[in-house]
């Protein structure tokens, strides 16, 4: 039976963007409609961020295992039981999904489990275990993205996976072949290289994650080296072959190789097809994605759209935040947002971090930069503990010191990068970091000795030499 319901606020897709997003909207005290087809918690909770970092934290621990000798610890035999892993991966996922269900029930927000498409710009018909006709005076969209699939090698999901199906393997091949060297083909290189698979990447583009830079790009395509990724950039497949023994992947100029496995990881595709997007007067842009100003509102008053399928930075603390300012909006409050001070996080080994300007794109605006660049290997706390691999850099203006961007590569890099979003984001300078006392010992003091150099100040690390 179909029910006809009237909301405050209705929301499709309940992703990292539409649950937050559901959350703000109640908070401010609306009634508030959640819609979605799959599963609460989006492609970030089920298919992206957590079980990928789950299975990564499994491959974290057997390399502090197969590194315990070092420490005086001897650890012989060691084995792992990947189809275990992914069981504690499934467990993980679960466990929050339980929790997000208890957290919107808390909140009081109405939750749909269907697919919705416009009906009009007020209304949307919803079909699925619910079925429903509803009526909101307000409307976000959060339908997010998918992996995208080539037509000259579709997946299989058995032999040739993409992002979703290579998370639920249970038994690791013995070589693969990673389509695709962005940061999500990168994170799964390093999880199948750590447990012993003979990884290749393959990649169209001259470096692997470029679009992060050359600092970062070289760095980790060093560090993979060292760990026997082998990586082939400027290389197209262009078809996979079946056989009896595995896969064999044809490049553009003749070559090829053997693999038993491929992920393909080339992108994502948005969620735009089958909204009905013409009924509710909404144009899609280039690849389907939704259009928005600075308050996330689309070009149709009243209706919102935020997270991936803005195509504007396809992360999940992107869409949350995209989220909250788009049902403040949607509430009645005037709120905007800056994307000068995004925090990304590369999960792999080492980690990488970055927010705000790199060097290049500093000087490509013409900005007189200081560049500080403090090696792990001379920090106190990375020598106790064996992470000396990897440097915090700050990019800051040559005048005022402010602080416009900063990379971290190494441990704890992903935790690292939130101290330095809170002062770009707040426009702080350098003096701000190096006035603020940073505990001793540990890894976020490098950000203040970066500083420190970037000031032609430093305390552990020697002066510039002067020319005589
Ligand atoms: C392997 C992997 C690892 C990742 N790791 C990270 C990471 O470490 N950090 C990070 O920030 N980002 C990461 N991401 C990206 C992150 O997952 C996305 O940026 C984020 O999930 C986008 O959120 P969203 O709310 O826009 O959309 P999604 O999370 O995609 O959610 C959209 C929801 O809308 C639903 N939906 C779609 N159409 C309809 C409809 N018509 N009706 C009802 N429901 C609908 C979908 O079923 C889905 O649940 C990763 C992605 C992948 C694939």
């Amino acid at each position: 039976m179909t029910s006809k319901e009237k909301f405050d606020l209705a929301i499709i897709g309940a992703g990292p963007g539409g649950y937050v997003a559901a959350i703000k909207g109640a908070q401010m005290g609306k009634t508030v409609a959640l819609i979605e087809k799959k599963y609460l918690g989006g492609t970030c909770l089920n298919v992206g961020c957590i079980p990928s970092k789950a299975l990564l934290s499994n491959a974290s621990v057997f390399n502090k295992i197969k590194h315990a000798e070092s420490f005086g610890i001897n650890v012989d035999n060691v084995t792992f039981d990947y189809g275990k892993m992914k069981g504690r991966k499934d467990d993980v996922v679960t466990k929050i999904r339980g929790s997000l269900g208890s957290l919107l029930k808390s909140n009081g927000i109405k939750v749909f489990q269907g697919t919705a498409q416009f009906e009009s710009p007020k209304e949307l018909k919803v079909k699925g275990e619910d079925n429903a006709i509803i009526q909101a005076d307000k409307i976000i969209i959060a339908t997010g993205s998918e992996p995208i699939d080539v037509p000259a090698f579709p997946c299989d999901h058995e032999r040739i996976l993409n992002s979703t199906s290579a998370l639920e393997l249970t038994e690791l091949p013995k070589s693969m072949a990673i389509i695709g060297g962005g940061y999500i083909g990168c994170e799964f290189a390093s999880l199948f290289a750590e447990f012993g698979v003979k990884v290749t990447i393959v990649e169209a583009l001259p470096a692997i994650v470029q679009a992060q830079g050359k600092t970062i790009s070289n760095a980790l395509t060093s560090a993979f080296k060292k760990q026997g990724i082998e990586i082939k950039t400027d290389t197209a497949v262009e078809k996979i072959d079946k056989n009896e023994s595995g896969l064999t992947l044809h490049f553009k100029g003749g070559e090829s190789m053997n693999v038993d496995k491929v992920i393909v990881s080339v992108g994502r595709r948005l969620n735009s097809k089958g909204l009905n997007l013409e009924k509710a007067g909404i144009k899609e842009g280039p690849k389907g994605a939704i259009e928005v100003n600075e308050r996330m509102e689309t070009h149709v008053p009243g209706i919102y759209a935020i997270g991936d399928i803005t195509a504007i930075a396809m992360l999940a603390h992107v869409a949350s935040h995209q989220g909250i300012v788009a049902a403040a909006n949607a509430c009645g409050q005037d709120a905007h947002l800056h994307y000068n001070a995004i925090p990304a996080v590369i999960f792999t080994h080492p980690e990488i971090a970055m927010v705000g300007l790199t060097a290049e794109e500093s000087e490509e605006k013409g900005l007189n930069i200081n560049v500080g660049t403090f090696p792990f290997q001379a920090l106190g706390k990375s020598v106790a503990t064996n992470e000396t691999n990897g440097f915090a850099q700050v990019i800051s203006d040559k005048n005022t010191g402010e602080i416009y961007g900063a990379q971290v590569i190494g441990h704890e890099a992903s935790a690292m990068i939130a101290e330095m979003a809170l002062a770009i984001n707040n426009e702080l300078t350098l003096d701000c970091v190096i006035d603020t006392i940073h505990a001793h010992p540990t890894i976020p003091e490098a950000w203040l000795e970066a500083s420190l150099l970037a000031n032609e100040t430093p305390i552990h690390f020697p002066p510039k030499k002067i020319k005589p």
